[in-house]
């Protein structure tokens, strides 16, 4: 099938086309018509496999509907894996203007939090980083945080480690409440303890990694 089959945009469809992108990976072809069903996913998938495209064709789509606020934040864990995500999002939403905002440990935290309070459409961050924003910039810095429609976790068995775990539950005291957001979960193994990071246990698509 095609990816406008799925449900994406048109728009979309286009500047996927635009990179040479013309048919959905076995892992966007499951994920992307729960996602856009409103559902919350946990997709097992490794590096290669399409996986971004998979969580940003259908979060562009549906922030191409409503584009008021931070649309979406995705979480991953380390500062590569945040730039490639952003690189990403701003090249197959290049034709509508996406705003993405990365942030990230290195980078000025000044700059972030200026970056922050203009409401990007899309926050791609680190724990650690965000974290830090949420102890020690003011609220108007994490205030469009409080109302994401999204919430990805990205190589969401990683984020569980102990170095990093403390600072991804300070993270997500600022969301919205699990039944006020999608949650997409995406790892390379789906564990019990995965599996709790998601406090809904309604309305998930899982899929398992083939
Ligand atoms: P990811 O698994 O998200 O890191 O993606 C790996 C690479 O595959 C990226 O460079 C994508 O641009 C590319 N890619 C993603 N989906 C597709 C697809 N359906 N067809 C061809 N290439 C793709």
């Amino acid at each position: 099938s095609t990816f406008s089959q799925l449900g994406v945009a048109k728009w979309l469809d286009e500047s996927l086309a635009a990179m040479a992108i013309y048919k959905p990976s076995d892992i966007q072809q499951d994920c992307i018509p729960p996602i856009l069903a409103g559902k919350d996913c946990i997709g097992g998938a490794k590096t290669g496999s399409g996986k971004t495209i998979a969580f940003a064709a259908p979060m562009l789509t549906q922030w191409s509907k409503d584009p008021y606020g931070i649309c979406g934040l995705i979480i991953t864990p380390t500062r590569e894996l945040a730039i490639q995500i952003a690189e990403q999002f701003k090249a197959i939403g290049a034709n509508m203007n996406v705003k993405v905002s990365v942030i990230v440990g290195g980078n000025d935290m000044i700059k972030q939090s200026l970056e922050l309070e203009k409401r990007p459409h899309f926050v791609v961050a680190t724990p650690g980083r965000l974290a830090d924003h949420i102890k020690s910039s003011g609220e108007d810095t994490i205030c469009g945080l409080r109302r994401v429609k999204f919430l990805v976790l990205d190589e969401a068995d990683r984020l569980l480690s102990s170095s990093i775990a403390p600072d991804l539950a300070t993270c997500m005291e600022v969301l919205p409440p699990a039944n006020k957001r999608q949650t997409l979960l995406f790892t390379a193994t789906i564990t019990d303890a995965v599996r709790s990071l998601k406090d809904r246990s309604d309305n998930i698509y899982t899929r398992e990694v083939p």
